[in-house]
């Protein structure tokens, strides 16, 4: 699942393809939008904001978000797209190139200045120009009993991590990801390391992960085979559970499971 840091890059790359261009033609592959034609609008600016993406015109933003398995992929025009036709939902194209959206979880459009109604209710973007470690402390203190791993994932806490890099900053900071949030000796040293940990991603892309995906591999600080593991949870403020739980990465040494 692409996270904050993915997004992120696939900004800048489309920011390179279409800032400043004309669309030749738009194609919206979803019903809703169907019917919605950019052509002659100037690309105006792409941005991100936690996992969220968007591409401007001087009237509307196209909102995109990736899901488990959405990409953007720009070609030249005429070149062969590298992934299935079927798969696409929006197309825009220049003179020069088409941007396309993959299988993306997400397509909207809203009018521009309407950006906010979409993450206002979201954290602190980790890869923003208004980080806020602070403002991410206060969020993740309002529900101490939740697990660590799972209120790092909330994006109302702070926007940018997913299920990869919650196990790499538990493993950084030597938190097993159950420990409750109040049990979290230094929150803002784990949240900095977020912040740290996603900032090098994408400066030096692609970053090798030290826990993730790393089930039986030795820890490379002690040795320790690593251990995977799953986390329930329900989560604080709605009724009913609405996460199906992903794997967690840990090292039972360095990382000890908390006391229940
Ligand atoms: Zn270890």
């Amino acid at each position: 699942m692409p996270e904050g840091d993915t997004v992120f890059l696939t900004a800048k790359r489309l920011r390179a393809a279409l800032a400043g261009k004309e669309l030749a033609r738009s194609d919206f592959r979803v019903p809703r939008f169907a019917t919605l034609d950019l052509r002659g609008q100037v690309v105006e600016s792409v941005g991100s904001y936690g996992k969220h993406l968007f591409i401007r015109t001087p009237t509307v933003s196209i909102h995109t978000h990736l899901k488990m398995e959405g990409s953007w992929r720009v070609f030249h025009c005429g070149q062969r797209w590298t992934k299935p036709r079927v798969t696409a939902r929006v197309v825009l194209s220049t003179e020069e190139v088409e941007a396309v959206g993959f299988s993306l979880g997400t397509v909207d459009v809203v009018r521009a200045g309407d950006e906010h109604r979409i993450i206002d209710h979201l954290g602190p973007d980790l890869l923003g120009p208004n980080w806020d470690a602070a403002e991410a402390v206060r969020r993740l203190e309002r529900y101490p009993n939740q697990p660590i791993g799972v209120a790092v994932l909330d994006q109302r806490n702070l926007a940018g991590i997913g299920n990869i890099y919650r196990s790499e900053v538990c493993f950084l900071r030597r938190v097993h990801p159950a420990t409750r949030v109040g049990d979290v000796s230094d929150l803002l040293a784990l949240v900095d390391e977020a912040h740290r940990v996603l900032t090098e991603a994408v400066r030096k892309p692609p970053r090798r992960p030290l826990a993730y995906g790393r089930t039986h591999r030795p820890c490379q600080r002690c040795g320790t085979p690593l251990k995977a593991g799953l986390l329930d949870y329900t989560a604080p403020d709605y009724d009913r559970v609405v996460q199906r739980e992903r794997g967690i990465y840990f090292c039972p040494h360095c990382q000890p499971v908390p006391p229940m």
